[in-house]
């Protein structure tokens, strides 16, 4: 079997994993990403961030139309053609995979397409169709991510029965979509196939949608949805789900009743897990917690001296430039450029639905539950003309202050382009500014 010697191999090509590598390669390391798809990008350009933001930038168009007729500007019914929708978005996931691929070329980052195992603290096996590549290296990142959990109760092979990755490949527009998960995943795919025409139902555990979220900012999007979607179901929980012909029979329970009821297709987005069996973890000395997520010390070192952990496998915030942030921390770290744990970064939060909602820093109730004293300030947009004249005055802005000083600690915007106001939010929140 041949065997490679690198430096520094990087397992995962997405965000934490490509830009660990390109940051290790600017200052002059050998490195290589171990990736088993054909694609650079990782869950975020492939399945994840960029599609799902690509479909509801296109289906805002057909709400905007919708919601002009009462300024006295009024178009017809909107007509879809879905094998060209599909198409754009991929030509996006094409265009920036190839991206990334000529900025790893353009560094010297070689990329080997196959799926690692470890097979001791030093040594990876690399497993590309039938053929088997040993890799000898100095220190591993480990940036395998995560992808979506499909409790088995549900998982019986049904293509009715979708996760984030099949409904972002967009079979078809069902009659009816049962959306199982009010987080943020379940909800921005929810507003895609209810503006492409879906009766959407969504069943929520909880007793909030974007649980996490502080509820000031997800009302709302809740009175929105409320509108928009078939119905919204808090508190309720599905027991069973069944194919029947074409369809699938779900049993659900709400406020003590139990329904049954078809739908041409259903949306499971309870959560995601850890990529970190399999990986043959065993063989190393890196240990994973009880929730299967990689442990790692603030420097992200693992257990084992030679493997750092990055990104969403590693547990925290499951966010795209946490994983980049991360990456360039572990760089760092390898480098021997970090002298103690960094400063930990103020990391916004945006959930692209409609309105958006986005908040960085602290939020109110972590305040509460920390019991620290806090003054908040809100601001809601029926008093911002530029509100009125988006014709969007479902916003709010708040502000959590440290007393006295009035600190900014926390920002949390709800409303029509809330992902890129928070840009200054997480710029108030980083360098200390106040209220004033
Ligand atoms: P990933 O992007 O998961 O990449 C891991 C890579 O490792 C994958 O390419 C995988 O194929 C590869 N891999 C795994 N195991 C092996 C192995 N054994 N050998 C070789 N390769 C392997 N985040 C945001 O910040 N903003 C958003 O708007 C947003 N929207 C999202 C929407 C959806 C529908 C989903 C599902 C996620 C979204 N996220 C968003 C989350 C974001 O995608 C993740 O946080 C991010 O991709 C994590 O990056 P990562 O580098 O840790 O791992």
């Amino acid at each position: 079997m041949e065997c490679v010697e690198k430096d520094i191999v990087v397992i995962g090509g997405g965000p934490g994993g490509y830009a660990a590598a390109f940051s290790l390669a600017d200052q002059g390391r050998r490195v290589v990403i171990v990736e088993r798809d054909a694609r650079l990008g990782g869950v975020c350009m492939n399945r994840g961030c960029i599609p799902s933001k690509a479909l509801l930038n296109a289906v805002h168009a057909i709400r905007a139309a919708k919601e002009s007729a009462h300024r006295g500007i009024s178009f017809g019914e909107p007509t879809l053609d879905l094998v060209r929708l599909r198409q754009w978005k991929n030509g996006i996931l094409e265009r920036l995979g190839s991206g990334i691929a000529g900025l790893a070329k353009m560094r010297g980052v070689e990329v080997m397409q196959g799926t690692a195992t470890f097979t001791n603290s030093q040594t990876l096996q690399v497993a590309s169709e039938g053929a088997v590549h040993q890799l000898r290296f100095q220190k591993a990142i480990l940036a395998t991510g995560s992808r979506p959990l499909l409790p088995k109760a549900f998982d019986f092979g049904s293509p009715r029965i979708m996760t984030s990755t099949e409904a972002l490949d967009l079979p078809d527009v069902p009659a009816s979509l049962l959306v199982v998960g009010g987080g943020y995943i379940g909800m921005e795919l929810g507003t895609v196939y209810a503006s492409l025409g879906s009766k959407v139902t969504v069943i929520e555990a909880q007793e909030a949608l974007l649980t996490g979220a502080d509820p000031d900012l997800v009302r709302p999007v809740g009175l929105f949805a409320r509108k928009a979607f078939q119905s919204v179901r808090l508190k309720s929980k599905v027991l069973q789900m069944e194919p029947v012909a074409e369809l699938v029979r779900v049993t659900s329970e709400t406020e003590g009743k139990t329904l049954e009821e078809e739908f041409d297709r259903v949306l499971v987005s309870v959560g995601r897990v850890p990529n970190s069996e399999g990986l043959g973890l065993e063989n190393t000395r890196a240990e994973r917690d009880d929730r299967g997520f990689v442990r790692v010390d603030p420097l992200l070192q693992t257990t084992d001296p030679n493997i750092l952990a990055i990104g969403d496998v590693a547990g925290g915030l499951m966010l795209a430039h946490k994983a980049t942030w991360e990456a360039k921390v572990a760089a760092d770290q390898i480098c021997g450029r970090l002298h103690g744990a960094p400063v930990a970064p103020v990391i916004p939060a945006v959930v692209f639905t409609d309105p958006e909602v986005a908040w960085v820093g602290l939020t109110e109730q972590e305040a509460a539950r920390a019991g620290t004293p806090v003054e908040i300030a809100k601001f809601p947009w029926g008093a911002s003309g530029r509100a009125i004249t988006l014709d969007r005055i479902d916003g709010l802005t708040k502000l959590v202050l440290e007393p006295g000083s009035r600190r900014i600690l926390g920002v949390g915007i709800v409303g029509v382009g809330a992902g890129e106001l928070i840009g200054e939010g997480a710029l108030a929140v980083q360098t200390g500014a106040t209220a004033e």
